[in-house]
């Protein structure tokens, strides 16, 4: 049985008050707020457990070693990858996205080679593809998404053509909640022999996630958003396309031996990881991942779909207010704007006042602001430990938005 009063227990800061109110914190699209078990994991780790990884022979660098690396192996059981060595350690989606777009992208693309987006997706889905537009000439195409939010998958498919070289589609919008059926993608592009990478920073946090079942050959994530900390996450990389790519930073530990003249690579996934990494960050992750296995991310998603259904309802009886977005399958985000003069920093700023927490403005994803003619809106993106009273408190504060400024 899904326990939110006990869950939110476990998360220290959803105690405090913010401008005097408790604090309702629906801003998880942005980041997600952290669970003891991993505050106190990363405290145990630094206090006690700490020394670089890979390199020493001595007891705290094996431990340390051991714990980091234990991560690897629950983010590919969490995804259900078929080994761990398809996991490529990164400091969360945007590395993972650029690593994809230098080591394997950028060495086969020629000029005039196609890349598939959604219009939803998120800048770090973007930015990495335009730098082989403005470099190497490659051809970005764009499908919309229809009236709802939703992207049809066969309007994907569509997009193929001759020179089609990758797929790069989010499988749930960071602004609208959308989600995509990216498994119905990945089959129609492998049936043309098109690569597909699914940008997993949203939904993995909010559905289970089975990357075989997907058939996509790229899955990224970021830890800072499954409650773990900041500068973790990493990517699936699917291991015929690991052996495709080329190295991505140079140093140590993704070497096998250097000379003055010679460089010879590690094995993958270690030949994508230069350098000292996030040994705590990602050890912090393990523990993150722990905590979500353990609630059961089928037990999470049923209560996430309860407050979206919930606050679907709410917000619909706002008529002054449009939100963006009706996808019947999305998760529980909402983006909207108020009509009248209202901006969004400013219904984000009365939302403060009131210690409720949401983001304000473009979410990161330009070209889908664009799509709704709009240039800004606020959002509510809601996690696991949020409940009915705080879809409630958002309510009353958008009903107090609206008398101050219709
Ligand atoms: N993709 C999506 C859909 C996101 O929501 C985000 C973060 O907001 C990212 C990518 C980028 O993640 P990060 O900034 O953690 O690398």
């Amino acid at each position: 049985m899904y326990d939110v009063r006990k869950i939110r227990a476990d998360f220290p800061i959803l105690s405090r008050q913010v401008n005097g109110k408790p604090l309702v914190y629906l801003d998880n699209g942005a980041s997600a707020q952290k669970p003891q078990v991993v505050i106190d994991a990363v405290t145990q780790a630094y206090s006690h457990e700490y020394a670089n990884v890979h390199r020493g022979l001595h007891y705290l660098s094996n431990l340390a070693t051991e714990k980091y690396e234990s991560t690897r192996g629950k983010l590919a059981r969490f995804l259900n990858a078929a080994s761990e060595h398809e996991i490529v350690f990164t400091t969360g989606t945007t590395e993972a996205i650029n690593l994809v777009s230098y080591a394997w992208a950028a060495p086969r693309l020629q000029a005039g080679d196609e890349i598939i987006l959604s219009v939803m997706e998120h800048h770090a889905n973007i930015v990495p593809w335009h730098f082989l537009r403005e470099r190497q000439g490659v051809v970005l195409k764009w499908v919309e998404v229809d009236a709802k939010g939703d992207l049809d998958p066969q309007a994907v498919l569509d997009a193929i053509t001759p020179r089609t070289r990758l797929i790069a589609v989010t499988q749930m919008s960071n602004v609208l909640g959308s989600v995509v059926d990216v498994a119905a993608i990945c089959k129609g592009a492998a049936e043309k022999g098109v690569p597909v990478l699914v940008d997993g920073s949203q939904a993995a946090v909010h559905m289970p996630v089975d990357v075989q079942a997907i058939g996509c050959d790229f899955y990224a994530v970021t830890g800072h958003k499954l409650y773990g900390p900041s500068g973790s996450g990493g990517i699936y990389v699917r291991a015929d396309r690991q052996a495709e790519m080329r190295p991505f930073l140079g140093g140590g530990d993704m070497i096998r031996e250097v000379t003055r003249d010679t460089v010879t690579w590690n094995d993958p996934p270690m030949k994508f990881e230069a350098g000292t990494p996030g040994i705590v960050q990602q050890i912090g992750l393990g523990v993150a991942l722990d905590y979500l296995t353990a609630l059961g991310m089928e037990n999470v998603a049923a209560h996430e779909r309860m407050l979206r259904d919930y606050a679907r309802d709410r917000l619909a009886g706002l008529n002054w207010l449009n939100v963006q977005g009706q996808s019947a399958t999305k998760g529980a985000i909402f983006s909207f704007t108020m009509q009248g003069a209202a901006h969004a920093h400013d219904i984000s700023t009365v939302l403060d006042k009131r210690g409720i927490a949401v983001r304000a403005g473009t979410h990161c994803a330009m070209p889908l602001m664009q799509h709704f003619g709009i240039t800004a809106s606020c959002r509510a993106s809601f996690g696991l430990y949020n409940t009915v009273e705080e879809v409630d408190a958002l309510i009353s504060a958008l009903d107090l938005c609206h008398e101050l400024f219709a």
